[in-house]
């Protein structure tokens, strides 16, 4: 290893805050009202505004957004919802929350994102919905999808964990589908440590949203917390404990002020990478198809195992010897012993996510990431390949 002077340490994630952020909850924590109320709602109209969509309804994450949408187009026990294989396991486990089964699904070699022909393949008369995952950012073939579900009668939620902001032919993500659904996790690309958003069209599912993120009280149940609102409720369904809280949202308004900006920054440290590592024949980098834009919330490189002497695992150690975390985004859900034993997966059947799988490695990626950090990275990699090519 030929030692980089002074080598510094890239973590695989920094969270983006500033003192602005700080003021924000301070201001929160200072007015007394801390749980969901008016910057709750005001983080809401200004979601639906920045995506273009007519409601968005702020949640505690994304995975009981993603449970709140299925419940909402009414997933029963025995219905089939159709999910990647490569995904994190929220996906696929709201789908058992209602008794359903997810019926995983390959993805596309060149995006990563779920293979609309294997979706295809495997409808069947129980399948309900579909959950295109748009993986590292980059959206997956809307038009494609929805003529699939057109034809089956199926309804689309989108798991948009890694899509803000990103854009498909033009529109936002969050304005397309029936059902769409935000991350604001700690690694994500606007985040108020937890939380999440659903957008949706659909005024039904709104309203339904609104009441099932908390406790099934009827819609302006909020008010008897408030001022000028009374004591009395109304409780119409079983609901859940969902919602997000003003401290978050404050947060969560700070960033969203700040998305384009940041999106910005992660876009010009992909050029880099991507310039930097074009030349390398071992390195494939991601390509952005030229009808979409992706939120970069992941730069995943691929090896060429062929000209390598070592394999993934060993390369991301090798990285870490010079200074830099590198991540693995996802283990295909098959692989896992959950989904292998209760829907009887196993090695071998979606070799696409497989292959991918073997060669694929995130790197940092984050707009507070310094020009050292950067060279660091770039650094990194041509040095772990020039060791161990053939
Ligand atoms: C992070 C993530 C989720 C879950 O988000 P939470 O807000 O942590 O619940 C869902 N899907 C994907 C693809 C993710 O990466």
């Amino acid at each position: 290893m030929n030692t980089k002077a002074a080598m510094i340490r890239v973590p695989f994630h920094a969270a983006a805050m500033g003192e602005e952020e700080v003021r924000a909850v301070s201001d929160v924590i200072r007015s007394g009202w801390l749980t969901m109320g008016a910057r709750t709602f005001e983080f809401e109209r200004q979601f639906a505004a920045y995506v273009g969509a007519p409601y968005a309804i702020a949640v505690s994450s994304c995975t009981a957004g993603l449970h709140l949408c299925l419940e909402a187009i009414g997933i029963k026990p025995g219905d089939e919802v159709l999910v990647p294989t490569t995904t994190f396991t929220a996906t696929a486990e709201v789908v058992t929350y209602l008794g359903a089964r997810p019926v995983l699904v390959d993805i596309d070699a060149q995006t990563l994102n779920l293979n609309v022909i294997d979706a295809a393949r495997k409808i069947t008369a129980r399948t309900r919905a579909i959950i295109p995952v748009h993986f590292g950012g980059q959206p997956c073939d809307l038009a494609e999808i929805r003529e699939l579900a057109e034809m089956h009668k199926l309804h689309v939620i989108e798991d948009a964990a890694h899509a803000l902001p990103a854009s498909y032919r033009g529109k936002p993500i969050g304005s397309i589908s029936e059902l769409t659904a935000f991350s604001f996790y700690a690694t994500k690309t606007l985040s108020t440590g937890e939380g999440g958003m659903v957008t949706t069209s659909n005024e039904d599912y709104a309203r339904r949203l609104q009441v099932m993120r908390l406790h099934g009280i009827s819609r302006d149940a909020w008010k008897r917390y408030s001022a000028e609102g009374s004591w009395h409720y109304e409780v119409i369904e079983a609901g859940y404990k969902y919602n997000l809280t003003d401290m978050q949202s404050a947060l969560g308004i700070v960033q969203l002020s700040k998305c384009d900006a940041m999106n910005q920054s992660r876009s010009d440290i992909a050029r880099r990478y991507t310039e930097a590592f074009r030349s390398v024949d071992a390195l494939e980098g991601p390509q952005v198809l030229p009808d979409r834009n992706t939120s970069w919330h992941l730069y995943v490189l691929r090896l060429r195992l062929g000209a390598l002497r070592i394999d993934r695992a060993r390369f991301i150690q090798e990285l870490g010897e010079r200074g830099v975390s590198a991540s693995v985004h996802f283990i295909p859900l098959h692989l896992q012993p959950f989904y292998q034993k209760t829907f009887d997966y196993k090695e071998g059947d979606f070799p696409v996510a497989e292959q991918e799988y073997q060669r694929c490695l995130s790197l940092p990626l984050y707009p507070t990431m310094s020009e050292e950090e950067v060279e660091q990275v770039i650094w990194a990699v041509r040095d772990v390949v020039s060791s161990w090519i053939k």
